[in-house]
């Protein structure tokens, strides 16, 4: 199939590599590579067959709740992968475009996928309404895999892993490693002033029980999480540090490379063995655990790095009578975000639930909540596209606001990068009256320092 013209670039923010033109020739073969070297193909072979096209799907996904646009139903939008998939690899559907003369892939369902599978934050929340447990975010996924490798993928994505796989910083935000320092410096600073006490930010300690990765972010804007996780961790007596060979958690592979995705995880292996450290501990980050929690087995070929989050150490040293917590310190009316990377790709739920019941008394829950909790809105890695921001707010992001005013909260706390970072935007965006914050936020004025 030869495309002729190149169609004007409706999307500025999509970096598109230079393939004269013939994207079509360069997706299929782009996906015949990746079935070849990956498992996708038995679960591709098994949605095409069990979709009952019922579109019950629908009713677990925000974006079209919101939208109304038979576009963002999950089951059309994956239907865009799964018709190329049956026509173009399997023999019955290559059989049936001879018999009836259909066409294959086109130009137009290259600019219909590279719109569709990044207006879907991949939240796998329609995957509990279908009858059939199609996973609609791994076919967004999978999508984006293929866009990427001829060269579709939003600038603010690529540019963020090529700085922490091949910039000089090697981390998403490119904090150079004195910058680092001198900001665990000023931690440290504060922390004495406010608390009265000395707490460290230990870096390249050796032998240390924990190595552990933040979204790198939080060194630029979330203090106050750094600081209270900081406060447990040296109350409690544990032995952690902070590695300058390697100190970003972020792992956006996840949102469009498995090549990527798996290129992170080694370089977290890597640094976890240069420190002889014991096991990986993970921020306040969802998709940063999901990635290291779910592919650290999978990429460490050695003994095994046990990946632990920050809010199951909490949650451990607190009902282990390690750290105490004032019950009186916060009396503001507090709600909880639960990230979808969290809840519906991860292990954590009760565990906040658990720390925050033990020191906020005005603690009310959203609704939904815990699995069913409704996405931020910036899933997926739409939430660092600022050019899709008309999109996070008005779509998904809408439905969020929504959620979060029927709470009545002064605070809501979020305990993942991307999280925080939307749900500032939709307060500012829909001007409610309440400030968001990470767990780690109220640990650190509630902890009781020794
Ligand atoms: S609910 Fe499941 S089976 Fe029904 S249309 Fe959606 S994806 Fe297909
Ligand atoms: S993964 Fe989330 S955003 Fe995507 S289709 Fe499903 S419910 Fe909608």
């Amino acid at each position: 199939m030869t495309i002729k013209e190149k169609p004007k670039n409706k999307y500025p923010y999509y970096i598109e590599a230079p393939l004269e033109y013939k994207r079509v020739d360069a997706f299929l073969k782009a996906f015949s590579a990746i079935l070849e070297h990956s498992n996708y193909k038995f679960i591709l072979d098994l949605y095409t067959r069990i979709s009952m096209k019922c579109a019950r799907c629908a009713s677990g996904c925000q974006i079209y709740q919101t939208t109304g646009k038979p576009e963002d139903i999950p089951c059309y939008r994956s239907s865009i992968l799964l018709r190329i998939y049956k026509r173009h690899f399997t023999l019955g559907g290559w059989m049936k475009s001879k018999l009836t003369g259909g066409s294959g892939i086109t130009e137009k369902d290259i600019d219909e996928m590279l719109e569709s599978y990044y207006q879907c934050t991949a939240c796998r929340r329609c995957t509990f309404y279908c009858p059939m447990g199609i996973e609609h975010g791994m076919i967004t996924h999978l999508g984006r895999y293929i866009l990427a490798e001829i060269g579709i993928v939003p600038k603010a994505l690529q540019v963020s892993v090529r700085e922490q796989l091949e910039g000089a910083s090697k981390n998403t935000s490119a904090i150079p490693v004195p910058a680092l320092i001198d900001t665990l410096e000023f931690l440290e600073e504060e922390i004495e002033e406010t608390k009265g006490i000395k707490v460290k930010f230990p870096i390249d300690v050796e032998g240390a029980e924990y190595v552990f990765f933040a979204p790198v972010s939080d060194y630029l804007l979330e203090a106050d999480t750094l600081m209270g996780m900081a406060c447990v961790l040296q109350t409690a007596g544990i032995s952690w540090t902070i590695g300058t060979g390697n100190y970003d958690g972020i792992n956006y592979g996840l949102f469009y490379s498995d090549d990527f995705l798996g290129k992170i995880v080694r370089n977290e292996i890597d640094e976890v063995r240069r420190l002889k450290g014991k096991k990986i501990l993970i921020g306040e980050c969802g998709h940063a655990s999901r990635t290291a929690k779910n592919f650290v087995p999978t990429y460490n070929e050695g003994s095994e790095i046990p990946v632990v989050n920050l809010l199951e150490l909490t949650l451990k040293l607190l009902e282990e009578g390690k750290i105490e917590l004032d019950p009186n310190v916060i009396t503001e009316k507090v709600t909880y975000h639960d990230p979808c990377n969290y809840v519906r790709s991860g292990w954590i739920i009760e565990q906040p639930r658990k720390i925050i019941k033990s020191f906020i008394k005005n603690f009310v829950e959203m609704t939904p909540n815990g699995k069913y909790n409704l996405c931020c809105g910036g899933g997926g890695g739409t939430v660092s596209v600022d050019e899709v921001k008309d999109f996070r707010m008005n779509a998904a992001g809408k439905k969020k606001a929504d959620q979060l005013r029927a709470t009545g909260a002064d605070i809501v706390i979020t305990p993942c990068a991307n999280c925080k970072k939307q749900i500032e935007e939709v307060i500012e965006y829909f001007d409610l009256p309440m400030k968001r914050m990470g767990l780690h936020d109220l640990i650190l004025k509630a902890i009781k320092l020794k």
